[in-house]
């Protein structure tokens, strides 16, 4: 079944008759565009979420009081629904984030939905939000889910409310840090997160601390900061909002998602991809060092996808790595995406069909 979609990106039609949005597909890039709908629920007295809803998109209220905006204690996720070839949409292990909501939501004594209706809540609102998702090959619909909360406090004590809330947004392929070639900056001085912090969690409060370093790397014309751990300084973590990956002969190494680091879904599938196509893995440690002697280096994540890096600086000093369609990293590329946007068989029941 070939879906109904012009190349000039106006007025697209799909099968079921429904409309795309009236929007140049082509120049999508990943700016703010507000959707139809998002989805909303709150937490009972009881601590239990019961029923969500979907409502337009738009302001919420909150109290000013609410522990959120006080002191932090909120939660984000981040998938994409895919339009496929056939015209179908699909979005990609969504249990995975729905547990990983739930860790987050432990650690910081937030009501967690169940995995049951985080899925459904995200079907919902992707179906609501259906006009917005770029026809195949064009991008794909963001897809935010927060977790916070908003009841009122007035000591440290947790939320006696939790929202969730989803909401969508329809993006372009190339993410916007990473448009052209990854160029990264090691950062010595501040760590992104460190023991027993909060960097094994998506907490809503791990990006700002380290904004002001990420700015100053940009401005010296790096694309983003490549963090080492907060005790001994000399292993490598991740880059700001995403995992790293580094490949040496037949070897992929990636450091232990062991509290420090953001145990991502693509980090575990690519894991498992490369583990597939007779690549050793290995989750350890890896020094500065080793890095710098690497084959390959490369980031994963949802909004990045897999992104080679071209060059590391680290103390004035700076390498170049492989970077180009031959890559071990492109390879590894080609085949998630291949998956994700429903190319690729999906063997290991990872996609889950809206409809
Ligand atoms: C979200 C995130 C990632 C990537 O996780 P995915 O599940 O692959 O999208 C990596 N690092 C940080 C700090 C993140 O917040």
């Amino acid at each position: 079944m070939a879906a109904i979609i012009s190349s000039e990106g106006h007025n697209l039609q799909r099968e079921r008759g429904e409309a795309y949005i009236n929007m140049d597909w082509d120049k999508i890039g990943y700016d703010v565009i507000s959707t139809d709908q998002m989805f909303i629920m709150k937490s009972s007295k009881d601590g239990t979420f019961t029923e969500g809803m979907l409502i337009p998109f738009g302001p919420i209220e909150i109290n000013p009081n609410s522990s959120v905006l006080n002191y932090g204690q909120g939660l984000f996720e981040g998938m994409k629904a895919y339009r496929k070839k056939d015209g179908g949409i699909q979005t990609f292990r969504p249990q995975e984030n729905a547990m990983r909501m739930q860790m987050g939501a432990e650690r910081l004594l937030l009501v967690a939905p169940s995995v049951e209706q985080y899925v459904y809540a995200i079907k919902q609102v992707v179906l609501a939000n259906e006009r917005w998702i770029p026809p195949y090959g064009k991008g794909s619909l963001y897809i935010r889910p927060l977790l916070f909360g908003s009841g009122p406090v007035m000591g440290i004590s947790p939320s006696p409310e939790t929202t969730f809330l989803i909401y969508t947004n329809p993006i372009g392929n190339k993410y916007k840090g990473h448009a052209g070639e990854i160029n990264l900056l090691i950062e010595n001085s501040v760590p992104r997160a460190f023991p027993g912090g909060t960097g094994g969690i998506k907490n809503i409060s791990n990006y700002s601390p380290v904004l002001h370093v990420t700015k100053e790397a940009k401005a010296k014309g790096f694309t983003d900061v490549l963090f080492l751990d907060a005790v001994e300084h000399k292993y490598i973590e991740e880059v700001s909002s995403c995992n790293v990956f580094i490949l040496k002969g037949n070897v992929i190494s990636t450091p232990p998602a062991t509290g420090t680091i953001l145990p991502g879904v693509t980090r575990k599938s690519i894991i498992h991809i490369a583990l597939d196509l007779g690549y050793e893995v290995e989750e350890r440690r890896v020094l500065v060092e080793e890095i710098i002697e690497a084959d390959e280096v490369f980031c994963t994540g949802t909004a990045v996808g897999i992104s080679p890096v071209k060059s590391i600086t680290y103390q004035d000093k700076r390498v170049e790595f492989k970077i180009g369609d031959e890559t071990t990293s492109m390879k590894l590329f080609r085949m998630i995406r291949g998956i994700q946007s429903g190319d690729l068989e999906d063997k290991n029941g990872w996609t889950a069909e809206i409809d």
